[in-house]
Order: C-alpha cells, then sequence, then structure tokens
C-alpha cells in the first residue's frame, strides 16, 4: 500500500513577532517513517519542532495530523494525541528523582496500572534509570539524562516522536546507543521526525530527509540519497 501520511506541514509560517523565521515550509512525515531534517545553526529547525508541538503559534499555513487539522489545537491536547517532542537539551527536571520525571511524562494520562505497566517497560529498556530511580535527575551524565527524556517522552504512548538534537554534547559511543534506541522504537511502530546537527548518522538511520536553508526547505529524498548528494556532504558532512 502507498504510504500514508501521519503529519503534513503545508505552507507552514512562524514568525517571532515581526521577523518571519519558518517560509511556507511543505512537508510530509509518513506513519512508521523515521524523516531527519538538517540544517545549520539558526535554520530553523528547533522552531519547526515547536510549531509541530504546539509551544509556537502558527501564523499562515496549516497543519494536518492523522487527517484531522491540528493548527489551532493546544500543545498538552498534542500530546494526548501521541505528539511529543523531546526538547533540545533534555529539559529533564533537575530537582525531581528520575522516578518522578517519568511519572510527569505521563501527566497527560489517567494514570493507573497501564502508567505503572509503562514504567516498568521504560526501566526495562533502561537499566540504568532503574538503577537511579531514587536520584535527582540532576545527577546524571549527559547521556543518561537524553535516556531519561527519551523514557519521560515514551511514558506519553507517543506516536509521532519529535526529537531535537539527541545526541548534541554526547560521546560516540553514547550517540551510537542513542542512534540504536531511536532505530529500535521505530521499529516498534512509533514514527520519528528527528533534528540533528549530525547530520551524517542522521541521514543513516532516515527513511527520508529534508535540508532546511535560512527557514526554507531547499532539498528533500530519502536518507541514503541525501547522503550521497554533494551539496549535502559540502555543507553538512563536512566532506
Ligand atoms: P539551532 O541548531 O542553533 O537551534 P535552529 O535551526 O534550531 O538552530 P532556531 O533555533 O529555530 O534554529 O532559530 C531560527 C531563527 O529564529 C534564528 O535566527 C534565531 O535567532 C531566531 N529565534 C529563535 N528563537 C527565537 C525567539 N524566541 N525569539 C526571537 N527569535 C528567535
Amino acid at each position: 500500500p502507498p504510504p500514508e501520511a501521519l503529519l503534513e506541514v503545508k505552507g507552514l509560517v512562524t514568525a517571532y513577532g515581526r521577523i518571519e523565521v519558518l517560509h511556507e515550509v511543505d512537508l510530509t512525515i509518513c506513519r512508521g517513517e523515521i524523516v531527519s531534517l538538517v540544517g545549520a545553526n539558526g535554520a530553523g529547525k528547533s522552531t519547526l519542532l515547536m510549531t509541530l508541538s504546539g509551544l509556537q503559534p502558527v501564523d499562515r499555513g496549516g497543519l494536518v495530523y492523522a487527517g484531522a487539522d491540528l493548527t489551532r489545537i493546544p500543545a498538552h491536547q498534542r500530546v494526548a494525541m501521541g505528539i511529543v517532542q523531546v526538547p533540545e537539551g533534555r529539559q529533564v527536571f533537575r530537582d525531581l528523582s528520575v522516578h518522578d520525571n517519568l511519572r510527569l511524562g505521563a501527566f497527560t494520562r489517567k494514570g493507573g496500572v497501564e502508567v505503572s505497566e509503562d514504567l516498568e517497560q521504560v526501566y526495562n529498556r533502561f537499566p540504568i534509570l532503574r538503577q537511579k530511580r531514587d536520584q535527582l535527575a540532576g545527577m546524571l551524565s549527559g547521556g543518561q539524562q537524553q535516556m531519561l527524556a527519551l523514557g519521560r517522552a515514551l511514558m506519553a504512548r507517543p506516536r509521532l516522536l519529535l526529537l531535537d538534537e539527541p545526541s548534541m554534547g554526547l560521546a560516540p559511543l553514547i550517540v551510537e546507543e542513542i542512534f540504536d534506541i531511536i532505530r529500535e522504537l521505530n521499529g516498534e511502530g512509533i514514527t520519528v521526525f528527528l533534528v540533528e546537527q549530525n547530520a551524517s548518522q542522521a541521514l543513516a538511520i532516515s527513511d527520508r530527509a529534508y535540508v532546511l536553508e535560512a527557514g526554507r526547505v531547499v532539498l528533500e529524498g530519502a536518507g541514503r540519497d541525501l547522503l550521497e548528494d554533494d551539496k549535502v556532504k559540502a555543507a553538512y558532512l563536512g566532506i
């Protein structure tokens, strides 16, 4: 069957005050895909993610999610619909325990047995978090905090995970581990939209990718094809 769109971004314009940052961005994320967004500092990648998660309002254009208009839906409702962002810099609650950070990830849910089961699953996936469940999140290493941020997102039962620079500031081995986890989650049916500076690794695990330059999509294609693209190589892969 042909791929089915999970999220469509149509002619999206986002501005801070009078300064337009995204200029009529069009892109589609299909069910089951890993799609990455590559671009230089300041291209508007984080702004796009914040607009998708509802933390930044849409100025013009629209968003369609699972066939329904998402454009004016508030952020907390988007979480309940399965759109869950892992923000840049992890943003764990440093003064709360690992366990409480995870429980907060389920804030849009009713609680009870299902949430406890999901907590158990997160601890099984990230044994280090079980080991540190009563420690303050601020005491974790960068990689552990990224795992906590992912675990917290999983507690919301995402259908679409929005990941902002998950490998930022992490040692190469940990980066590998994070990319493996992203692939694993995708294999379990979670659609992934990935913003990365680490373009070569992002493209390597992506079905498709978009290149954003100064708030415009300038290139799109299969992850593998973009890895071989001369312009992408020169601008983003340091080749
Ligand atoms: P980075 O990798 O550095 O985060 P990015 O591609 O994610 O870059 P954005 O953070 O989305 O880019 O920023 C896009 C543009 O919007 C930049 O010119 C930035 O200075 C500007 N910008 C970002 N946040 C704000 C804000 N809250 N108010 C005003 N301008 C902003």
